[in-house]
């Protein structure tokens, strides 16, 4: 089996270091890919931390994988080598359950995620993701990425962009929605971008003031400072729906005032602690809910690709060498990305 340099977390109180891993030897139905661009997202940061709770170390964290396909099985049509192709938040799944039947892979229960699931072909312990050069991948779960697409920007849609789109398209937004967007980070940005793209009219809720420019820039149409209890109030009644992607607990009872009657707060934003308690009469008074949203699945992601290749939509990245991984995470923890930091693979063979 071909061993890969990678980048690695060996406990939950170190940094993450050169590491070396084995990728199996391509089967008849996979796809093996050299990776050119992977996504930083939050949520490498709550599992190198072991903030969930179920970290399996050594831990090879990243799942906003592009890269070009170097060689295929014998039974993979549609992919051939040289193809662009991208790798999101799943690398397999059971395939006869009813979220698998109804393309909601990302709802299995028996998915498998690309790092930090039991590897079901023994490759290694456990899966490894795309902090590496390489990744080997069943054909059902690649994703074609348009050559229109900028590589780097193109990445942070794999995990990002679909967890986005998916409560957009689910809670069905269209022209003339109002929607709101808690958090401007990596997921923030991707829900304005969309919400924007699908004709929404948006409200985009910050902590930082210094971002309050470029929320109009991606195409925000409203800007709350969240830290100005008087703003968020005036906002009150105003939305249909709220995506909250904030990774850190925090009081949810403002931003729930600021729905619609039937309007909905989705939280994607998975923190380590509960926030602390929903007030029950903001919702029954006004039939409001709050629910929540895991990524999206394969047809679902392969759609927000293609929605966003016809739109020219990217994310607005900062690209860095691996090496500065560990730096990139403590910035993110001070809200300081704009708006996703992406590893440029070759600084790994450099
Ligand atoms: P990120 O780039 O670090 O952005 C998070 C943003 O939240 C920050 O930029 C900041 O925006 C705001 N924020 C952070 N701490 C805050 C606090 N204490 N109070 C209020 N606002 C705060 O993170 P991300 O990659 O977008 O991920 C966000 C969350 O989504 C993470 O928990 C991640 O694990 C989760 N996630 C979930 C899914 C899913 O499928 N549900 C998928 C991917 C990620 P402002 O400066 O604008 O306030
Ligand atoms: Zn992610
Ligand atoms: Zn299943």
């Amino acid at each position: 089996m071909p061993t890969t340099p990678a980048f690695a977390a060996q406990s939950a109180s170190t940094p993450l270091a050169p590491f070396s891993i084995t990728r199996r030897d391509p089967g008849p139905r996979d796809v093996q890919i050299e990776i050119t661009h992977c996504g930083v997202c939050h949520t490498d940061i709550h599992f190198v931390k072991n903030e969930w709770g179920f970290t399996v170390y050594p831990c090879v964290p990243g799942h906003e994988i592009v890269g070009r396909v170097t060689k295929v099985g014998n039974q993979v049509q549609g992919f051939k080598a040289g193809d662009r192709v991208g790798v999101g938040c799943l690398v397999d799944s059971c395939r006869t359950c009813p979220d698998c039947k109804d393309n909601l892979e990302n709802y299995c229960v028996n998915m498998t995620m690309t790092y930090n699931s039991p590897d079901k072909f023994n490759s290694g312990p456990h899966t490894f993701g795309g902090y590496s050069s390489s990744i080997t991948v069943d054909k059902d779960f690649v994703l074609r990425v348009s050559e229109t697409l900028d590589p780097a920007g193109a990445a942070p849609l794999l995990c990002a962009g679909i967890t986005t789109y998916s409560p957009l398209r689910y809670f069905e937004v269209r022209k003339g929605s109002r929607v709101g967007v808690v958090g401007l980070g990596g997921l923030g940005h991707m829900a304005v971008k969309l919400a924007s793209a699908m004709g929404a009219e948006v409200t985009m809720f910050t902590t930082s003031p210094g971002k309050a420019e470029d929320a109009r820039r991606l195409g925000a149409h409203h800007v709350v400072i969240s830290k100005d209890s008087d703003a968020v109030t005036k906002a009150a009644n105003t939305l249909d729906l709220l995506i909250n992607t904030v990774a850190a607990p925090h009081d949810l009872n403002p931003f729930i005032n600021t729905l619609r009657r039937d309007g909905t707060m989705c939280l994607v934003g998975a923190p380590d602690k509960p926030h602390p308690p929903i007030e029950v009469f903001p919702l029954i008074f006004r039939r409001r809910a709050v629910s929540g949203s895991l990524i999206g699945g394969l047809r679902e992601t392969q759609e927000m690709l293609d929605f966003c290749a016809d739109h020219a939509i990217t994310a607005d990245v900062e690209v860095i060498p691996i090496q500065k991984i560990n730096e990139a995470y403590a910035r993110m923890l001070k809200s300081d990305v704009k708006y996703r930091f992406v590893i440029d693979m070759a600084s790994l063979k450099g």
